[in-house]
């Protein structure tokens, strides 16, 4: 910065501080699992404020993006105590950075929750609780389930949604096999193809066919692929809910 902008930057700091704090708690996300997808929560959260706030607002937040490949590794060994660690490390450095909440970027890794609430005591916002809520407030209560097949399968998901009262479909074995290769493969590496957006539609009217009244894309990659305008039945995009979730977080003074 040169002298004069410096000097500037000075003046206008004591002439208005109100202008130049932020008004906003301070989040920490965990991101980069994958990056793909932590891009898209950086933009809708601070499109978020910016709706909110107006003018030049953008989020106050902190962002550790972890390394994804020994991350999914991990996840196909099983090895979830030693991720819970490297979550609850990540936790323990945003806090230390100053984040007042905690927000894990990722369904998936959210079978670590309690390890990185242990660690940090922080609040942090679950992404299956406010989906749920966004459900609930369409009055709607049976709904189909989209994700990896950890997410899908996996009672530290599913069955939250269900004790919140929500009856969950999920595809059958094939389909679910290729919804996960496809995450992992495609989206996560940043490939976007028309015919897994078909095989998703396809799986989406198969589950809609069996009563499903709204699908939860349930992957923080799914919305790169699929929106409303492909589903015959409401689309719940789980990044779009928590990032939204984030803004309230920022403003709630
Ligand atoms: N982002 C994905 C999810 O929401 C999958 C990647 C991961 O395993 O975290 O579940």
């Amino acid at each position: 910065m040169s002298a004069n902008h410096s000097n500037a930057a000075k003046q206008s700091a004591k002439q208005s501080p109100s202008k130049t704090l932020s008004k906003q708690r301070m989040l920490g996300i965990i991101g980069g699992m994958s990056w793909e997808s932590t891009e898209s929560y950086y933009r809708l959260i601070n499109e978020g404020i910016k709706a909110k706030l107006g003018n030049l607002h953008s989020a106050d937040l902190l962002l550790h993006s972890v390394d994804f490949a020994p991350i999914e590794a991990l996840q196909a060994t099983g090895a979830w105590d030693e991720m819970g660690a490297i979550l609850a490390n990540s936790g323990k450095r945003l806090q230390a950075a100053g984040a007042q909440g905690l927000l894990i970027a990722t369904n998936t890794m959210h079978k670590v929750v309690d390890d990185v609430q242990a660690a940090t005591n922080l609040p942090i916002i679950h992404i299956a609780d406010v989906t749920a809520a966004a459900i609930k407030h369409q009055g709607l209560t049976k709904v189909a389930l989209l994700g990896t097949q950890f997410t899908m399968t996996q009672d530290f998901y599913n069955q939250r949604l269900i004790d919140a009262g929500l009856q969950v479909l999920i595809p059958e074995n094939d389909a679910r096999a290729e919804v996960h290769r496809i995450i992992y493969e495609e989206l996560c590496q940043g490939q976007l193809l028309a015919s897994s957006r078909q095989y998703y539609q396809q799986v989406i009217q198969d589950l809609a066919n069996k009563g499903a009244e709204g699908v939860i894309l349930g992957c923080t990659e799914i919305g790169l692929l699929i929106q409303q305008a492909d589903s015959p039945i409401p689309v719940f995009d789980t990044t779009a809910i928590h990032a939204a979730a984030a803004v309230n977080f920022l403003l709630s003074h």
